[in-house]
């Protein structure tokens, strides 16, 4: 569910008009809706509350400053995969003690500066990792806490490029290797304290089965490492998935309850009744990790269609947004919803490739859908895009990055002033 409706025919966040803030603020234009997001953050809180856990917001999804200030003040920890997003974080008030640091290439320079900043575990990838880790700490006169994240080789049923689950992927150490690793840790690795294991089997699931695969596979290696190396947490990752084709249309309960069990995309209140019952008796506090659940639905990106084009094969409706503001469908093969400001009443359609400016084939937002009929002026949202989104956005073709906007009821803020030229060229000689 989230935040963006038709009222009056003009598309809203939450009580602001998009076109208004199109008009005031320009395009491409990111806007979120923080009642939103703040509720996603509070229905998984929810649906978890029968067992001791944190969430740990996935700040790749969406870093902006605004965006992690309005999740720490609802007490959101935070799993971070960079010195930079450690370093946002901070800036926002979010507390080290309560962020996890992942990712398979941690350098030195980002080891110290999580060490010094007393985060809760370093979540490692790797033999290598954790002995590289064992060494900085001994350095530093510390000692880091830390898991390693489990491969527990299962299907997570997703594009590719977003599943990290199985032993092909680069994520993780085998599962049949974990527990000679933590023997060896506790005896040769006296500067590494074992706080947990971790896991994340995948991004944009929509099903529950392989959340409960991966739980029921590691509940036996999870509960014999607290048996005998104490620790006390098990991050089961994040990888919940969100709607994008019927973006629009499932912001509003209606729409799930309008449909039948087996048709209806994965709830976070179905995500809690079956993991609930599986990980309430370990004894464990349960970390998880969702990053585009909680932001995915919560924001949309504006832009202007300024052409029409027809060739003879097609027709492209060139738009101010590109890749370089949005890039998941370039990159994943992601689909967004397009739906125009302006409520379409007449019920015509066309067949178009809606397109960017930016010199690359790569360079659409979707091909060959039958759209409502829209012309150059009008402006259309791009739904879904609050995670990953502007996050991947970069300067390609010198293009100023989009401003973003957070909206809630009826204030627009903005959390992001759009680039302007002279940031373009900063620190270049
Ligand atoms: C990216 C990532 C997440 C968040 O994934 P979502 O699909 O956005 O929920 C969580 N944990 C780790 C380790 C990740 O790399």
């Amino acid at each position: 569910m989230h935040g963006f409706s038709y009222k009056n025919g003009e598309l809203y966040c939450e009580n602001v008009s998009l076109q208004s803030l199109a008009e005031e603020y320009g395009t491409p234009l990111y806007v979120y809706s923080a009642g939103t997001i703040t509720d996603h953050y509070t229905r998984l809180d929810k649906a978890l509350s029968g067992v001791n856990h944190e969430v740990a917001y996935a700040v790749k999804a969406n870093s902006n400053l605004s965006v992690l200030r309005l999740l720490a003040t609802k007490g959101a920890g935070f799993d971070i995969v960079s010195g930079g997003e450690l370093f946002r974080v901070i800036k926002a008030g979010g507390d080290p003690a309560h962020c996890t640091f992942a990712g398979v290439g941690k350098t030195r320079e980002e080891i110290i500066y999580a060490l010094e900043q007393g985060i809760y575990s370093f979540n490692v990838e790797s033999e290598e990792e954790l002995r590289y880790l064992n060494e900085v700490a001994k350095e530093l006169g510390k000692i880091a806490p830390a898991a390693v994240r489990v491969n527990p080789n299962v299907d997570a049923k997703t594009h590719k490029y977003i599943s990290t689950g199985k032993s092909e992927n680069k994520f993780g150490v085998d599962f049949e290797a974990i527990a000679s690793l933590y023997d060896r840790a506790a005896t040769e690795l006296p500067n590494i304290k074992l706080r947990g294991l971790q896991m994340h089997i995948g991004s944009q699931l929509t099903s529950i089965d392989p959340f409960i695969e991966a739980v029921e596979k590691v509940i036996p290696l999870v509960t014999a490492l607290k048996a005998k190396h104490g620790i006390e947490f098990w991050s089961i990752g994040g990888g919940i998935g969100i709607v994008y084709q019927d973006s629009l249309q499932s912001g509003t309960p209606d729409w799930w309850a309008s449909k039948n069990e087996s048709d209806r995309p994965l709830t976070i209140e179905k995500y809690g009744q079956e993991l609930v019952p599986r990980l309430k008796d370990l004894g464990l506090k349960i970390l998880l990790e969702p990053g585009r659940y909680i932001v995915g639905n919560a924001g949309v990106l504006v832009t202007r269609c300024l052409y029409e084009k027809k060739g003879s094969a097609k027709t492209f409706k060139i738009v101010d947004a590109g890749m370089n503001d949005l890039i998941r469908p370039a990159l994943y093969e992601g689909h967004h919803e397009i739906v125009p400001l302006t409520e379409p009443t007449d019920g015509l359609t066309a067949k178009v490739d809606v397109v960017g400016p930016i010199c690359e084939s790569g360079d659409f937002f979707c091909q060959d859908r039958e759209l409502p009929v829209f012309n150059p002026g009008d402006h259309i949202a791009l739904m879904s895009a609050g995670a990953y989104g502007f996050v991947m956005a970069s300067n390609y073709n010198s293009r100023r990055l989009p401003a973003e906007i957070l909206v809630e009821d009826d204030d627009a803020t903005v959390i992001r002033r759009r680039q302007d030229l002279e940031d373009l060229i900063e620190g270049e000689l």
